[in-house]
Order: structure tokens, then C-alpha cells, then sequence
């Protein structure tokens, strides 16, 4: 319905008031997009039962602004990975030269990383056939040291609006054959 409903956009006041009404047993489960640098957003939706988080960067045509390649989709245990990880991740920034090389697996092919580039790289990674290495793709967002700062506080006011989001476990597996089948915790099959 929603995705109707920005089709024909809102001049057609009957399709939206009927899309408001199916919706409004759903309203504590909105939308919410937060701006934690310019054009940069940190947005969560619902859709299908399924909570997803987007951190992304957004193009101005005419009077819209559309989503760009520029970002990752997290899922909400690949949210708390990357929460879990604010002090390590801030410790790198911290000491950062010309030698740092810190990378963390967030879920699926999502990671993030501290290069030698002041600031925080989140980026999908694959592994082209036939190789042994996981290379990072262009989709994937940089973010600067002092966006960093901005975008963690925005983090924080998403988790205090939707605290369901923080509830969630990072993934525990008991054995070997456990963690073989897990899509988030091994990606690539054998390759961490
Ligand atoms: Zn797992």
C-alpha cells in the first residue's frame, strides 16, 4: 500500500487517508529518519515484520531526495554489533596512523573498519569467485571522524525511541556445524 501511495503521490487525499488507516495499527512502528550530517541520514523502518536500519547518504533532485549507493543496510543484530563495538572503534580513531588496520564483522557481508583515513568506513564485502580474500565493494558509506561523533548520538536517539531495537543478542553459536549455517556469521561459507 505505502509504496502505492508514494506512486501517485499525496495529491490523491482519499488513497493516503485509507493507507493512514490500514497503517495506524502500526504507527509505533514508523519511520524514523535522523540527520547526523548533511544530506546523511540514519533511517529505520519496518517492513514485512522486518526491522531494517540504513545508514545513508541522500541526493537532492528537484524537490525530492533519494537514497544513493552511498550506505549500508544494517539489521537490527548487525545495529548492536556495531553498538557493541563504539569503544574499540573509538580506541582505533583514538590511535590512529599510518599503520592502523582494524576491520569488524557487523553481519552477512557488512563490516566495519579504520583504516588510515580518519574515520569509520561501513561497507558490504564479497569474495569474487575464485579468491580467497574479501574485498570491499562500493556500497558502503565513510564516514569522517566528526561525523562519527554525530552519527553515534543520533544512534542513541534511535535506541531510546525504538528500545526494542537495543534487545536484541549478537549471535552465539554452540558448536562449529552451528555457525556453518548462519548467513550472518559466515557470509562466504568457510571465511570470516
Ligand atoms: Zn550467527
Amino acid at each position: 500500500m505505502s509504496r502505492a501511495v508514494k506512486r501517485v503521490g499525496s495529491s490523491l487525499r482519499s488513497a493516503k487517508v485509507k493507507s493512514e488507516r490500514s497503517e495506524r495499527c502500526d504507527d509505533q512502528q514508523g519511520e524514523v529518519k535522523l540527520m547526523f550530517a548533511p544530506n546523511r541520514y540514519i533511517v529505520f523502518s519496518r517492513f514485512n515484520n522486518v526491522d531494517h536500519i540504513h545508514i545513508r547518504e541522500y541526493e537532492v533532485k528537484g524537490t525530492g531526495q533519494y537514497p544513493t549507493k552511498r550506505g549500508v543496510c544494517l539489521t537490527v543484530k548487525r545495529l548492536k554489533m556495531l553498538t557493541n563495538r563504539f569503544e574499540d572503534i573509538d580506541e582505533q580513531l583514538r590511535l590512529q596512523d599510518e599503520t592502523t588496520n582494524y576491520k569488524v564483522h557487523l553481519g552477512a557481508g557488512v563490516y566495519a573498519s579504520v583504516g588510515t583515513f580518519k574515520g569509520v568506513d561501513l561497507r558490504r564485502h564479497w569474495i569474487p569467485e575464485g579468491q580467497l580474500e574479501i574485498l570491499p565493494t562500493k556500497s558502503g558509506i565513510f564516514i569522517p571522524r566528526r561525523q562519527w561523533n554525530c552519527l553515534k548520538e543520533k544512534i542513541a536517539d534511535l535506541l531510546s525511541s525504538r528500545p526494542h531495537l537495543a534487545d536484541v543478542e549478537e549471535c552465539l553459536h554452540q558448536n562449529q556445524l552451528d555457525i556453518i549455517d548462519c548467513r550472518e556469521c559466515l557470509p562466504f561459507g568457510w571465511a570470516m
